[in-house]
């Protein structure tokens, strides 16, 4: 049994060495992956819940490792945040975003998620501004998703940023809202163009009237603050009928697509040839 134990505890010394150097093995990579053209970018739709109509599409990064195949953001979005590398990571993601949006024969907005780290940044509005001009795409068809998270750090700098930033007609989007600290005072302080509401509220709709009750109220809010709400986490037409139930005004998940790489959106997104 000693022996068991000892076994045990070596193995859980050993695996937390290899996850210390795993991630900085990681590190080392990231700031190469935009270089050696690893990165890719997937697309994933969002719809108006009653016409079913498309709105637009978030993008999502991918990183295709030589060695350890794909990793999910998951992974490694944490240690680029923690190495410095999510800032060329962050611009080349925006970049690729907004040059692809610009080529698309239709007003779609593109959705791109905002590190803390950026925003920390005190050059990320003149970065956004810039991107606009050399790439011609309009600025009401971008759109920045950030987290609560984002802005619990310097607060009045984060919400000057972000005054910029809305100054140029770029909207800015609540993620995952419902599962930080300060829900209310951060939607009282910020200036908010969408709510999207954390796909947790989503698998337990049909199961939990409680996470029901707090789609409710959310909604209730949007309304009051004129904020459209969008749903994360959509799988089934079971919720989607619910969202339509409630009143809920754009959604995103499986159900309505996955991300998938541009030229699999290329026939919804490309210039239409009919005169
Ligand atoms: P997020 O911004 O909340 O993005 C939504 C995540 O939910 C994505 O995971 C998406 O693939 C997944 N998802 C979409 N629909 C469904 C569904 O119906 N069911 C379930 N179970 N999941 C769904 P993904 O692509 O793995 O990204 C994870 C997180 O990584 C993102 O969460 C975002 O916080 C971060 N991330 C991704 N790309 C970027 C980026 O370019 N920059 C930054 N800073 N963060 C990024
Ligand atoms: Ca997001
Ligand atoms: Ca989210
Ligand atoms: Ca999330």
């Amino acid at each position: 049994a000693k022996d068991a134990l000892t076994e045990t505890v070596c193995f859980y010394e050993v695996s937390m060495d290899e996850a210390a150097r795993s991630r900085r093995l990681i590190a080392n990579d990231l700031w190469q992956a935009v270089e050696r053209r690893e990165l890719q970018l997937h697309y994933q739709v969002q719809k108006a819940v009653n016409s079913g109509e498309t709105l637009g599409y978030e993008v999502l990064l991918r990183w295709h490792h030589p060695v350890r195949g794909t990793i999910p953001p998951s992974e490694f979005i944490p240690i680029a945040e923690a190495c410095g590398a999510i800032l060329p990571i962050g611009e080349w993601v925006l970049r690729e975003a907004c040059r692809e949006a610009a080529t698309w024969g239709n007003d779609y907005k593109i959705a791109v998620n905002l590190s803390p780290v950026q925003l920390g940044n005190a050059d990320v509005a003149d970065l956004v501004h810039r991107v606009l001009l050399e790439t011609g795409l309009s600025p009401r068809r971008l759109e920045l998703e950030i987290t609560e998270s984002t802005i619990i750090g310097d607060k009045e700098r984060a919400l000057n940023t972000l005054r910029r930033i809305k100054a140029f007609g770029v909207t800015i989007a609540i993620d995952d809202f419902g599962t930080g600290y300060s829900s209310l005072e951060t939607l009282r302080a910020f200036p908010f163009d969408k709510i999207k509401l954390d796909r947790s509220f989503m698998s337990e709709v049909e199961a939990s009237p409680e996470a029901k009750a707090i789609i409710r109220a959310i909604l209730a809010l949007g309304q009051t603050l004129r904020v459209p709400v969008l749903a994360e986490g959509v799988e089934t037409r079971s919720q989607l009928d619910i969202l339509l139930d409630e009143g809920c005004d754009e959604a995103q998940g499986y159900f309505l697509g996955r991300p998938v790489p541009v030229e699999r959106i290329r026939v919804d997104t490309e210039k239409s040839e009919a005169a």
